[in-house]
């Protein structure tokens, strides 16, 4: 049977509730909170673009969670921000980029989280570029009190591979200007032929010879340099692979630009001067940052490669022994999340990293 797209159904035995909020610039958006009691220590769950919260409750395999609400979690909630697929904000035409995301959503997100659970401990874990635009409010001060961090792949330093470099530097232009497509779409393979988004499809997996479904070739083109780029195919259970384009969805250009300014720079800075009030360099803020912070990569990353090693690095020369690496043998940039095994070589890595810095803390009263 087909798995349905934005259900809840990979989650059993909690409350499922929806929690709709506005953002200082006008936008609707959406947390989702998953309770089963009540807990001193709540998760909040971010996803990458063109992703939503359905990364953190597949159903086809141990979701994240779920995986928390049985490891001593139970008050688990998940934000769709404007990159979600579950909004239409990215494929309108926009000129957001991310520092749009740590004036407004993030802020508004916690606000909105700290009127349901007060002054509870909240832990984040963090996909992609939600985890770089949180980690840009947290620096700039926007957030208030987090206890803990997990970002998996990359955070305030944005390295990529010098293919991603070359699709930065030319691809938003010859895309908005030459192939006149103002967004990068999966299901670009579904298009009628001879349209620019079937041409572009087909263009894309002449070089993609590694498996047969071109939403997986273009997911690979918008984001990644490998074949696949994201994952590694033995990592993902077959209905996973066959519904890639359900979980990683349609994304506009404008955030590319953002992108290519930060790897420029070699880490997270502000676009431009629309937002004077956020830092110019988020970076440099990072000693200010006391939430202890455990970097994920894989260590076959062909999105951000190391970025999240060089972060650990940088942020652990202001602040020694405060954050944590783990390097995830065998995995990609989102395969830690959406793996089939990820809750036996990931999930239990993050538990650890939760536990230590939860109620009972390093002692090991859990
Ligand atoms: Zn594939």
């Amino acid at each position: 049977m087909r798995i349905a797209r934005f259900t809840t159904e990979g989650v059993r035995d909690a409350q499922v509730s929806q929690h709709p909020f506005a953002t200082e610039d006008g936008l609707g958006l959406e947390l989702h909170r998953f309770h089963r009691a009540d807990s001193d220590d709540v998760v909040l769950l971010l996803h990458g673009l063109p992703a939503s919260t359905d990364m953190f409750i597949m159903p086809e395999h141990r979701n994240l969670v779920s995986f928390l609400l049985d490891s001593g979690y139970p008050d688990v909630w998940s934000l769709d921000f404007r990159m979600s697929n579950r909004f239409p904000y990215d494929t309108e035409t926009h000129r957001f980029t991310l520092d749009d995301i740590a004036l407004f959503d993030h802020p508004a997100a916690l606000r909105e989280l700290r009127r349901h659970i007060g002054n509870r401990r909240v832990h984040v874990i963090a996909q992609c570029l939600g985890s770089v635009s949180f980690m840009m409010s947290l620096a700039a001060g926007l957030v208030g009190e987090i206890t803990s961090v997990t970002s998996n792949s990359v955070a305030l330093v944005t390295r990529v591979p010098p293919w991603s470099r070359l699709k930065l530097a030319l691809g938003p232009g010859f895309f908005d200007y030459v192939a006149g497509v103002s967004f990068l779409d999966s299901r670009f393979g579904d298009a009628p032929v001879m349209t620019r988004g079937w041409l572009i499809s087909r263009a894309v997996s002449l070089f993609h010879r590694e498996c047969d479904f071109r939403a997986c070739h273009m997911i690979s083109f918008m984001w990644g340099a490998g074949n696949p780029g994201l994952w590694s195919h033995e990592n993902l259970a077959p209905e996973t692979h066959a519904r890639v384009a359900d979980l990683f969805g349609a994304n506009g250009l404008h955030y590319y630009r953002h992108m290519r300014r930060m790897v420029r720079a070699g880490h997270a800075v502000r676009h431009d001067d629309r937002f004077p009030a956020l830092p110019k360099d988020y970076l440099a803020l990072a000693e200010h940052i006391s939430t202890p912070v455990l970097f994920l990569t894989g260590d076959r990353n062909h999105v951000f490669r190391d970025s999240n090693i060089g972060c650990h690095e940088i942020m652990s020369q202001a602040r020694p022994g405060l954050h944590e690496l783990q390097v995830l043998p065998g995995y990609g940039h989102v395969d830690p999340i959406i793996g089939k095994d990820a809750d036996r070589d990931v999930f239990p890595h993050i538990l650890e990293f939760l536990r230590k810095h939860s109620d009972g803390g390093a002692d090991g009263a859990h």
